[in-house]
């Protein structure tokens, strides 16, 4: 089982980040893998683990986290990184539509563009939208901000 997303594995294709800080009891992303990548060890309060050996990124688990705690990135286009981010206001972006990407404290750090919106039905609050930032902020940006 391999925790660590390595360079190696960067390169070979998307991968799902999880930032869930807190210990609550919660485990939905368990049973959303297909995969069986995510883990949680021991008791359910306790943080997940991912198998980078078996994430394919496919982004299954994004809507499912009641925390909007997961995301996938992709590192392996040449000149910038994709970032999926769980989405559940309204209206939705749309492809080609471009927007501020904000850090975790929620400071605008760059523009993006979208790239795809997923908005599954049985989903019907969470969507998940796909962005275009600069390379070095693939592990930064967590959010979007649209335009007025
Ligand atoms: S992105 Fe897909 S394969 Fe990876 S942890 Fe999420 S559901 Fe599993
Ligand atoms: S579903 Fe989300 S909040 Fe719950 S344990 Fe998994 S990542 Fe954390």
């Amino acid at each position: 089982m391999n925790t660590e997303v390595s360079t190696e594995r960067r390169k070979k294709g998307p991968y799902v980040v999880i930032e869930c800080p807190e210990k609550i009891p919660c485990d939905p992303c368990v049973d959303a893998c297909p995969n069986e990548a995510i883990s949680i060890p021991g008791s359910i309060i306790e943080l997940p683990e991912i198998d980078y050996d078996k994430c394919t990124g496919c982004l299954v688990c994004i809507p499912r986290c009641p925390g909007l705690a997961i995301f996938v990135v992709d590192e392996t286009p040449k000149d910038h990184s994709i970032i999926y981010i769980p989405y559940e206001m309204l209206p939705r972006p749309k492809k080609g539509d471009t927007a501020k990407g904000l850090d975790r404290e929620g400071k605008e750090r760059c523009e993006v563009e979208i790239i795809k919106v997923i908005d599954a039905k049985k989903f019907d609050r969470c969507a998940i939208v796909g962005f275009s930032v600069p390379r070095d902020l693939a592990q930064e940006i967590k959010a979007i901000k649209l335009r007025e």
